[in-house]
């Protein structure tokens, strides 16, 4: 329920709808607003009873709120949100490509990939340390040594490092090093992850499970801002679906339609969301052009000998020309890149 309060009500009116809350077992939430405050109510496992609060001096109007997620809904929070991650603020109406290969595969690669995104203007840099793998028997990243690697390459090029945290006990050392934290498609639904992310101080990246329905991605965001982390950022990046042209169908209708009903800064993720590197530029055109805060692709210096998902990563070159693209198609839109 929201608690919509008369323009004007004073702060002591505002303290005892509050307290009120508090009173009947919920969590108050008090969301200020240029005419006037709304107090949101969390904690409650069914509908919430009215009669305490419509009463109260200073409350306007009681608003059922319908849908399981609160915190992250834009009735909760009616403006956008920014996370800002390094230089790049995703949210702000700008346009921020995340970009990097699959993998911390070794320093010399790395390196070289992060110079040259870097010489381009490109503000966060992605690379797996620690890779959640289909098969026990596939490379699992180069782990501390990884991020130790990606350190640098915050030193000497200054790109925000952005890299996946796959469970709870390697949480601190990935939350040391790094300016985000990607939570993937496999861990999703890990809950107890989603707790220790809400408690981190990192923004965190959150990727669209394979076959998660909206619903269920928003209320895995719903568990890392409950526990006190607003900084959410979601990905789509492909969902599961019978067609077989592509690794995942990459979902762009979902962009706009986490516009209407969230406040939070989603992005897409064309690599994952297709497998193909000669789809991934036409799918990140049509993403700036649906309303997508930014994008994650994967670049390699030499995809076709990468170790991990070299199929859909982009060459360099093929990226600075995609970049370019979308520094023209950005500007026709209005949008900062
Ligand atoms: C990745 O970003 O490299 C990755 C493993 O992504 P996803 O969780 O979307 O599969
Ligand atoms: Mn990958």
């Amino acid at each position: 329920m929201l608690v919509v309060m008369r323009s004007g009500a004073t702060e002591e009116e505002v303290e005892r709808v509050a307290r009120t809350i508090r009173r009947m077992g919920f969590t108050p939430h008090v969301i200020p607003g240029a005419n006037r405050t709304a107090i949101g109510i969390t904690g409650n496992s069914g509908p919430v009873d009215p009669h305490p609060l419509e009463g109260l001096p200073g409350v306007a109007q009681l608003i059922p709120v319908t849908k399981p997620y609160k915190l992250v809904s834009r009735e909760f929070h009616p403006r956008p949100t920014e996370v800002g991650v390094g230089r790049a603020v995703f949210g702000d109406g700008s346009f921020q490509v995340i970009a990097g290969p699959c993998a911390v595969e070794d320093e010399a690669g790395t390196l070289r990939t992060a110079e040259y995104l870097a010489s381009l203007g490109v503000r966060a840099f992605r690379a797996g340390a620690y890779k959640p793998r289909t098969s026990p028997y596939a490379f699992q990243g180069l782990r501390e040594e990884g991020l130790k690697i990606l350190e640098s390459v915050r030193e000497k090029f200054g790109m925000a490092i952005v890299t996946e945290v796959i469970d709870v006990e390697t949480l601190p050392a990935v939350e040391e090093c790094a300016d985000m934290l990607q939570i993937g498609a496999r861990n999703m639904q890990n809950f107890s992850l989603l707790r220790r992310a809400g408690k981190s101080s990192r923004p965190i990246l959150l990727k669209r499970g394979m076959s998660a329905t909206l619903e269920e991605w928003l209320l895995s965001a719903e568990y890392i801002l409950n526990e006190g982390n607003p900084n959410v950022v979601l990905c789509e990046r492909g969902v599961r679906t019978f067609a077989d042209h592509t690794r995942n169908t990459l979902d762009l209708s979902v962009i706009p339609t986490v516009k209407t009903i969230s406040h939070l800064p989603v992005i897409a993720d064309p690599s994952h969301g297709t497998g193909r590197r000669a789809y991934v530029p036409p799918m990140s055109k049509a993403a700036l052009a649906c309303g997508a805060d930014g994008l994650l692709v994967e670049v390699h210096h030499d995809p076709d000998n990468a170790i991990s998902d070299g199929a859909q990563s982009l060459s360099l070159q093929d990226f600075k020309t995609l970049y370019e693209e979308l520094r023209h198609l950005s500007e026709a839109l209005g949008r900062k890149m």
